[in-house]
């Protein structure tokens, strides 16, 4: 018989999970996403490092035309009056096959839903209730249809409504402090920045980054800046407050549409009470943006998951979250530090950052500690 999945929400983790599920003949997958049709948020960049491109390429990622991706040598360091600090050398990380990446977020959407958009997801769907029946879980939707499966992953992003659903309790993620304000980059005179590499622009209480997102000179800008949660925000005014009034020259940088939000992460893992229910991506576990993971993480955590379910494991729950867990706790110590360091106001602690910064940046145990047991390809 064969084993039938419903996996809620079609975001990165989702549809990379129901890649994997597919190879598999004896396993049957629906995907149930809420919107009408699925979220590319066209022009929004992402970072993949190797630890996530080598997956994705089980899935044959490189059919991806060339020109729709970018492979980034170094990520520069700057701090506040454009000055360059120092670079760390991405390739460090690549092997022949799996480079540090960065591409629209769009593109990779397209790429994971290609063999599964006409078959496998439903839109439009909402779980009401989840009811366990025998070994089996009974899902209920909002629109009165329903769906006897053996198991069930909840990736439906930061927020998760469904995992509210199941628990039967309110699950919230937290402000973290900050929002994010993102726009995109085509034709700016007098680029300051080198547009083959990732720019990481260190401010007083926020930073800048931008990079390729294809081979087309189009870049993605992603500021972060420290802000209480805001009921109304004045864009404008806040980027002429927080970042132009220490670099009148960034003003450059947003001049096209700009799109924010705020910025939620999540205290600790969730660990589900069903044997046969698992949450994974955002849902599972939300980080700070400041390592660029978490998405690389969703698609690990999405590959591990596949793994165990076609081995038939014991103990699956437990296997999962332990090698989750151990992995959330690595990159967000390291997440958490990058963010407070690259937000620091005291001029000698500043000074003392970028001395260890030129130091670390150049040191290859530091580098093989702190970075390359997260970015190394599995
Ligand atoms: C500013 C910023 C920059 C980032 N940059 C990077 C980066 O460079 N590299 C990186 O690796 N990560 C990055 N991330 C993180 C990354 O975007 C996320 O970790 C990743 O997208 C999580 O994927 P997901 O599939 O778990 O969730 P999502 O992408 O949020 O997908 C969830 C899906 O579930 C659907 N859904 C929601 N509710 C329901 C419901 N009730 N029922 C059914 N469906 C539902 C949604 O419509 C959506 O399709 C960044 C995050 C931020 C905030």
């Amino acid at each position: 018989m064969k084993k039938k999945f419903a996996i809620i929400g079609s975001g990165i983790a989702g549809l990379t999970l129901a890649n994997f599920l597919k190879i598999d003949t004896n396993f049957e997958v629906n995907i149930y996403e809420r919107e009408k049709e699925l979220t590319l948020d066209e022009g929004y960049g992402i970072q993949l490092a190797p630890n996530s491109i080598s997956i994705l390429n089980k899935l044959n990622f490189l059919k991806i035309e060339e020109i729709n991706f970018f492979n980034p040598s170094k990520l520069d360091f700057y701090s506040n009056d454009n000055i360059k600090i120092c670079d760390l050398n991405l390739e460090r990380f690549n092997t022949k096959k799996n480079k540090y990446t960065t591409l629209k977020r769009s593109t990779l959407i397209e790429f994971l839903k290609t063999d599964l958009f006409l078959k496998n997801i439903k839109f439009g769907k909402k779980v009401k209730k989840v009811t366990k029946l025998k070994e089996k879980l009974l899902i209920n939707f909002a629109d009165n249809t329903n769906d006897l499966v053996d198991y069930m992953i909840i990736s439906d992003g930061v927020f998760s409504n469904t995992k509210s659903i199941i628990e039967h309790k309110s699950v919230k993620p937290f402000y973290n402090g900050s929002i994010a304000i993102r726009t995109f980059i085509k034709d700016i005179k007098d680029f300051a920045y080198d547009k083959k590499n990732i720019s990481l622009i260190m401010l007083k209480n926020a930073h800048i980054v931008i990079y390729p997102v294809n081979k087309k000179e189009e870049l993605n800008l992603v500021c972060i800046i420290r802000q209480r949660l805001p009921n109304k925000i004045d864009l404008k005014l806040l980027i002429e407050k927080e970042i132009i009034s220490q670099n009148k020259n960034l003003g450059n940088l947003f001049k096209n549409s700009l799109d924010f939000w705020p910025i939620y992460i999540t205290k600790k893992p969730y660990k589900s009470s069903y044997e046969n229910l698992f949450y994974l991506g955002d849902a599972f576990y939300t980080f700070p943006p400041t390592m660029a993971q978490g998405a690389s993480q969703s698609i690990e955590a999405a590959y591990e998951l596949f793994n165990l379910l076609s081995k038939d494991s014991k103990d699956l729950q437990n296997l999962y979250f332990k090698k989750r867990e151990e992995r959330i706790n690595l990159v967000n110590k390291r997440s958490m530090l990058n963010y407070y360091s690259f937000h620091l106001s005291n001029p000698f602690m500043i000074k003392a950052r970028n001395f260890v910064l030129k130091k670390a940046t150049k040191s290859e145990k530091f580098l093989n500690r702190y970075l390359k047991n997260i970015y190394q390809e599995i």
